[in-house]
């Protein structure tokens, strides 16, 4: 399985990072040893002093295909969760300048945290979800994907341009702002609507 992720996918975050709300949706990838499951705690790496915390709402693909129409999108996904797409922004800010990838920026180990799935068959409206993050208790991160620039079937068509879905990817929809530092001691606790979701310690 592979895990594709937007970047700058809400007007808020796009402006407290000064960056340019750019015309096409930006995207990459983290391996599957990115993942983080079942609640784990995240340890904390060396090689960085600033990690982000970016909560998504995250989307688990159920069918293969490629170059997806965006009518016919929405059968391509059956359930809904919440990631942290965990960021290096030191290490990510540094390639940007350069003009070099984000990989290990974006994908080390440990760098996607995903919540337990939620059947869309269940949810009521789609099209607006909230969902936020709380660091040690405080609301840090609130977002709804009816604020999204792409929504998840304008994602799922382009993404599906370059790179075939498969059963079991993951697609992680973009972060609203809020994003921050996170310190080892830190407890992240992450919900959609009122249903908790993650709930994890930095170690
Ligand atoms: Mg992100």
């Amino acid at each position: 399985m592979k895990i594709l992720c937007i970047g700058r996918n809400y007007a808020d975050h796009i402006a407290e990072l000064n960056n340019e709300r750019p015309s096409e949706p930006v995207i990459f990838l983290k391996p599957d040893t990115a993942i983080l499951k079942n609640n784990d705690p995240f340890y904390h790496p060396d090689f960085s002093k600033d990690i982000h915390h970016e909560a998504e709402l995250i989307l688990r693909i159920c069918k293969e295909g490629k170059y997806i129409e965006e009518q016919f999108a929405a059968s391509y996904y059956d359930k809904i969760g919440l990631g942290i797409d965990f960021t290096a922004r030191d290490l990510q800010s540094k390639a940007k300048e350069k003009g070099l990838p984000w990989d290990i920026a974006k994908g080390f180990n440990g760098s996607a945290p995903i919540s337990e799935w939620i059947d869309i068959s269940t949810l009521r409206d789609l099209n607006s979800i909230d969902f936020h993050l709380n660091v040690n208790g405080q609301t840090r991160q609130k977002g709804n994907n009816e604020l999204m620039i792409w929504n998840f079937n304008e994602i799922i068509a382009y993404i599906s341009t370059f790179f075939t879905l498969k059963v079991g990817d993951i697609i992680f929809t973009g972060t609203p702002a809020g994003v921050g530092k996170i310190n080892i001691g830190d407890r992240l606790e992450g919900f959609i609507r009122e249903k908790k979701m993650l709930d994890f310690e930095i170690k």
